[in-house]
């Protein structure tokens, strides 16, 4: 059993994928060809975002978003931290500082109390509180309208870090319009991912976006050897925008197929142990589905219990980010990060694909339940 089964939906659109490769080599244009703005509007039309700017990978995408923001030396940026180390990774590069924020014990996502915290220690600290960087973690969006009322109250700028939520909803919205700029990234194993590193920006201001434009291909300006400010080489590939054309238009039917498989999990396994949390008015895209034991103990027999059927499981994250040795020095919320802490304890991912099917799940399910009775 695979934990993504990224081959069974290659098998759904192999052909066509083989086809749109062709196009690409047929034509030759491997860098800037127009599957890449082809792409870049299916997308933005896809959630609703007036414009979207393709990058090269989803930490460039952050990275891009803080400069568009203009952040550098002084500035706060506030991440949560239990989530993947890129969210947090591309601040300090920039001579910003990362502010840890704890997150929510049911839906993993940000704590607003922990942020209202953290941003008056970091002024305390002398930063100038500058940006949000809500995390839609595990697929599930982000608690966005009591982050933006603080984002602008502080006169703020939101970024939403989507790599792992890109199409999950938030009441009317989908993600991609929920920040001032969101970013995702298309690696493998993302809910949308390429056959490479790939990453994109969505925004509804105009300005922001031709910024953006310019900022990845090296700052350029409307000539193209006079480049106009400071910028990076984080373009998306023609062939992987070519895959990524064909991996969007089933997209949609995959994310209803990850949302049966989650229920089905829910629906069977919460008499048990404890399992995903979705509050309502929020879809998730399910990147991971994601249990949460007892105790550590209890974790490590199921997972070997899992791992003993040829069951794989994963433990999505095992150390919160301030607590790893890079990030140990930098500010958090003054009264700690329990929650972060806790989780990092207890929670465990089960395989989660378009492409589970019910036989598999099942043995899933009979093992864990199983191994929960005997305890
Ligand atoms: C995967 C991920 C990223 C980084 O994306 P890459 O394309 O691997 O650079 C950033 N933030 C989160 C939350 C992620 O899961």
């Amino acid at each position: 059993m695979q934990f993504i089964d990224l081959a069974a939906q290659q098998s759904r659109i192999r052909d066509k994928i083989d086809a749109r490769i062709a196009g690409v080599l047929d034509r030759g244009t491997y860098i800037s060809g127009p599957e890449v703005s082809e792409l870049e509007t299916r997308l933005a039309e896809f959630c609703g975002a007036l414009h979207c700017v393709s990058c090269a990978n989803g930490t460039d995408a952050l990275e891009l978003a803080l400069i568009a923001l203009g952040i550098g030396e002084g500035d706060a940026v506030f991440v949560p931290s239990f989530t993947f180390a890129a969210t947090a990774e591309v601040v300090p590069g920039l001579g910003a500082t990362p502010v840890f924020v704890d997150v929510d014990s049911n839906t993993f996502n940000m704590d607003v109390a922990s942020l209202e915290r953290a941003i008056v220690h970091a002024r305390s600290l002398g930063l100038r509180p500058a940006v949000v960087i809500p995390v839609d973690l595990f697929g599930l969006p982000a608690d966005y309208a009591p982050i933006k009322a603080i984002v602008e109250r502080e006169n703020m700028r939101l970024i939403g870090d989507s790599a792992q939520g890109w199409g999950g909803r938030y009441h009317n919205q989908m993600t991609g319009t929920l920040a001032d700029i969101t970013t995702t990234s298309f690696f493998p194993a993302k809910p949308l991912g390429c056959y490479g590193d790939g990453g994109a920006l969505f925004t509804n201001d105009p300005e922001k976006a031709a910024l953006l434009d310019s900022l990845r291909i090296h700052g350029k300006g409307s000539e193209k050897y006079d480049n106009v400010r400071i910028g990076m080489n984080s373009r998306l590939d023609t062939l992987q925008a070519a895959i990524l054309i064909e991996k969007l238009e089933i997209y949609a039917d995959e994310l209803e197929s990850r949302n049966k498989v989650a229920q089905r999990y829910s629906t069977k396994l919460a008499p048990f142990i404890e399992v995903p949390f979705v509050p309502e008015g929020y879809v998730s895209i399910w990147a991971q589905y994601t249990l949460k034991a007892r105790s550590q103990d209890e974790r490590a027999r199921l997972m070997t219990s899992l791992q003993n059927q040829g069951i794989p499981s994963v433990i999505y994250y095992p150390r919160p980010l301030h607590t790893q040795s890079a990030y140990a020095d930098f500010p958090c919320d003054p009264s700690g990060l329990p929650v972060s802490v806790d989780l990092a304890q207890r929670v465990f991912s089960l395989p989660m694909h378009p492409y589970l099917t019910h036989e598999d799940q099942d043995r899933v399910i009979k093992c864990l339940i199983d191994a929960l009775q005997i305890s």
